[in-house]
């Protein structure tokens, strides 16, 4: 049995009442004046043009391709190692995914792999901000200009991490958040699209209103709405936008939590990574992490399953992550065999480990020692 989740929200009684408000208040609980408040907060917090709350992550991806107008033809091209939403994205406006390799340790999309991807094609080049820490986006960006092809940066799990200064989902022309309940601020289920693009922005308006022009009208700028474009049913619950809202009030002690027990493993597991037996992530000075996920990398696969193995039976809720889509069931059928090496030999070495603010000193040192213990004995 797990006795040490993975993973675990931090709800309280504040998001209770929050919701109860939405509730007991008997207006319209659709998207309504609950998320027109936390958009706002999240302009302010993260300091972007456009916030547009959405059913998921993986909806404000699907709003990305189509406010970019990607459709049949087109490439993306995104790191295999990656979340099925990714690719779904781009497959549901019949375009064709392109898989390129990531960085050693980081699991981020590499530069120059992407470079050697880029084709006529290409519409669009999609940074996964994988475990919270920032892709290399200078590299990208420069990249992005040169070949006049646009970001979209999928900042699921990157809520408030940075690259320099900047907050990661706002450095493309289009940014996506996740609050699945996994995630470092979570409602159940939601999302946000993010731009500071003013056109990009209409159009996503629009297409989060089952392509109509609902919210010009309720702004008073149309005297009645209409279907103006393809579009589809992506706006939030105002209730679990009151979730949300409490979320984001709590987030920087979220995050100091999470950077507690994060560099806690981070020094206890030094010795094994300097004795050669497991890879750390790297820590660059440009990227600040949100610290959503602690990966580590054993030697080989079969110490991976060994050490997972050992956890679980501890009842710790280690775990591997993706299987990358280029050689999954589906994945493995769009296109030719793709070579990535990096990112067939990390991904099968990788462990998470259990990390959530409310993780107890007690069972973080469990998982610690039990971990430490595995890896002395099997890698
Ligand atoms: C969680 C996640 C998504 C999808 O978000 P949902 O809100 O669950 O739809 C997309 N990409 C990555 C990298 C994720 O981790």
């Amino acid at each position: 049995m797990i006795e040490i989740p993975l993973q675990q929200p931090c709800y309280d009684e504040a998001e209770i009442a929050s919701a109860a408000r939405v509730i007991r208040a008997q207006g319209g609980i659709g998207g309504g004046r609950v998320c027109a408040e936390v958009e706002a907060e999240f302009r302010c917090a993260l300091q972007v043009g456009h916030v547009f709350l959405t059913t998921s992550g993986s909806h404000a991806l699907e709003i990305s391709m189509m406010a970019l107008e990607i459709g049949a033809g087109d490439e993306v091209i995104l790191p295999s190692f990656t979340f099925s939403s990714c690719a779904n994205a781009i497959v549901l406006r019949g375009a064709t995914p392109v898989f390129a390799d990531v960085q050693p340790r980081l699991m981020t999309l590499d530069p120059l792999d992407v470079a050697r991807k880029v084709t006529a094609r290409t519409r669009a080049i999609m940074p996964v901000h994988y475990s919270g820490i920032a892709c290399d986006m200078e590299a990208l960006q420069k990249l992005s200009e040169d070949s006049g092809v646009p970001l979209i940066e999928d900042a699921a799990q990157a809520v408030f991490a940075r690259y320099r200064e900047r907050f990661l989902g706002t450095i493309g022309q289009l940014g996506c958040l996740s609050f699945h309940h996994t995630k470092n601020l979570g409602c159940g289920e939601g999302g946000a699209l993010l731009t500071n693009d003013d056109t990009l922005a209409a159009k996503a308006e629009i297409i989060r209103e089952k392509g109509t022009n609902r919210s010009a009208f309720l702004r008073g700028q149309v005297d009645k709405y209409t279907w103006v474009r393809v579009g589809s049913s992506y706006v939030l619950s105002d209730v679990l936008a009151a979730i949300l809202q409490q979320q984001l009030a709590k987030q920087s002690w979220i995050k100091s939590k999470r950077a507690e027990h994060w560099l806690f493993y981070r020094h206890r597991f030094d010795e094994l990574e300097k004795a050669g037996l497991i890879e750390l992530p790297e820590t660059l000075p440009e990227v600040t992490p949100n610290y959503h996920l602690f990966v580590v990398f054993t030697k080989n696969a079969t110490a991976r399953d060994l050490v997972i193995s050992r956890l679980r039976s501890a009842g710790i809720g280690a775990t591997f992550h993706y299987i990358p889509l280029h050689s999954s069931p589906f994945g493995s059928t769009l296109g030719a065999p793709q070579e990535l090496p990096v990112t067939d030999d990390y991904a099968a070495r990788l462990i998470r480990l259990p990390l959530y603010p409310t993780l107890s000193d007690a069972d973080r040192a469990r998982v610690a020692d039990a971990f430490v213990a595995a890896v002395t004995e099997y890698a």
